[in-house]
């Protein structure tokens, strides 16, 4: 298996150098063909997410997507990918994906000086550099949204469930914690399953040593 990266615009070969660094798995996805191959979670880059939302529905690519991710598909969605993922973008009707219940407001940092660099924490994480392009930030989070990181008293990344997403771009610093961060979230999931298919094997194999005697 391994983490698909969606390929169609935007920042994915950057995600796919630092899983490289990080000796993870991965492959492009761009067509509906690529996204019914098995993978541990996906990656949503950064780029215009005018652009990845038509491009996704041109391709007939949206409604599968959003159903794997319903079910459960980790993601991992920064910038653009954040706002294909959200429930509501501010002053728009556009809803994308829609999978995470949040509202995020697009660009809103100014259009111009909306791109500057930021160190905050990220989870537990301490010290993360952020490099923020045009960046969106979260205006509204549901319940059941966990917080990540606030940047000037911004929400600027937060999970829901195995959906994490951040405004800014984890994948144009050095710091690859965000993503190791997101690469142990699969990694549970991976081990749950093998614990899960090592106790049905070994249920199995128990209910057969009962029926033999
Ligand atoms: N401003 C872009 C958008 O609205 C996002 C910018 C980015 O991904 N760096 O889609």
């Amino acid at each position: 298996m391994g983490v698909g990266v969606l390929a169609l615009q935007g920042a994915f070969a950057e995600h796919e150098a630092v899983l490289d660094r990080l000796g993870a798995e991965w492959f492009e996805i761009r067509s509906s063909e690529d996204l019914k191959k098995d993978m541990d979670g996906i990656i949503l880059p950064g780029g215009e997410s005018t652009v990845q939302g038509k491009l996704l529905r041109d391709f007939g690519m949206l409604d599968e997507l959003k159903a794997k991710i319903n079910g459960g598909l980790p993601v991992l969605a920064t910038c653009a990918g954040m706002i294909l993922l959200a429930e509501r973008i501010e002053d728009d009707d556009t809803v994308h994906l829609g999978t995470m219940p949040v509202t995020v407001k697009r660009n809103a940092y100014g259009r111009q000086l909306g791109s500057f660099n930021a160190r905050g924490t990220f989870g537990d994480l301490e010290d993360v550099e952020m490099e923020f392009i045009r960046a969106p930030y979260f205006t509204n989070i549901g319940d059941d949204v966990q917080v990540l990181s606030i940047i000037d008293g911004n929400i600027v990344a937060a999970r829901y469930g195995n959906q994490v997403a951040t405004a800014f771009h984890p994948e144009l610093t050095a710091d690859t914690r965000v993503h190791q961060y997101f690469l142990d979230i699969l990694g549970r999931i991976a081990a749950k399953r093998c614990s899960k298919s090592v106790f049905q094997t070994i249920s199995l194999f128990s209910y057969r040593k009962l029926i033999k005697y």
